[in-house]
């Protein structure tokens, strides 16, 4: 698997979709999937100059953790709240907040280390029942129960639209997640800063990019299959 080679054409396309749409490479934060991967993965992208990691599970979060030195680490799976004690002071940002419940567990575990943690809502952009999330029309009342708890700083909003073939479709979802992004920006809420549009992966990257997407969560692409072999 070669990492380089693989990073430089990502590195490539994210330019190129952000001058599609009227912005920087700069504006648009990559974060390597390196889920499954092992850890000489994650060394071979900091040496391409890739230092922002995510992981969907605890347990492999925390393994990863301890062997990487200085790397930033983004969980991005759906997270337990009995496990959330346990990344609480190693992550940078969940993207995953689907409940109130979770949310009132990050507060309480972020108020007992001083920090305050950035968070993204999740949205069920598709309804899948497979998926979790916020769904759309519920969003309201899901930002006014957020706004509650002074140790999250509500930083934005990603999805992971359903899957299919048709680029039509996944673009339109990711027009969707626009709307809701620049309408629940303006709120009057003290513990939100939405800045934070984060969607877009290995297949559909610069689509999501190209619909304002300024978060892509790339691991395929980086780092090739999670299939077969866990080998470098
Ligand atoms: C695995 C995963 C990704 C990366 O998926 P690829 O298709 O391998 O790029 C992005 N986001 C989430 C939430 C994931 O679980």
């Amino acid at each position: 698997m070669n990492i380089s080679r693989n990073l430089n054409e990502v590195f490539k396309n994210i330019e190129n979709a952000a001058i599609r749409s009227g912005r920087k490479r700069d504006d648009i934060m990559l974060i390597a999937v390196s889920k499954t991967h092992p850890v000489e993965a994650v060394f071979e992208a900091q040496k391409c100059g890739v230092n922002v990691f995510g992981e969907n599970k605890v347990q492999e979060l925390l393994e990863k953790y301890d062997k990487v030195p200085d790397a930033k680490w983004h969980l991005i799976g759906h997270l337990q709240r009995n496990k959330v004690k346990y990344i609480i002071d190693k992550v940078e940002m969940i993207h995953s907040l689907d409940s109130i419940e979770l949310a009132a567990e990050i507060n309480k575990r972020a108020e007992k280390i001083k920090k305050v943690m950035p968070v993204l809502i999740q949205i069920n952009i598709g309804k899948e029942e497979s998926k979790s999330g916020i769904f759309e029309e519920d969003i309201y009342s899901f930002m006014e129960g957020l706004s509650v708890f002074s140790n999250i700083l509500v930083s934005g909003i990603m999805t992971i639209p359903p899957a299919t073939d048709n680029k039509d479709k996944t673009r339109e979802y990711f027009k969707r997640m626009k709307e809701i992004f620049d309408k629940i920006k303006v709120n009057n809420y003290s513990n939100f800063d939405i800045k934070y549009l984060s969607m877009g992966m290995s297949s559909d990257y610069e689509i999501a990019i190209e619909e304002g997407a300024n978060i892509i969560r790339v691991g395929t692409g980086i780092f090739g299959s999670r299939n077969y072999s866990k080998e470098v």
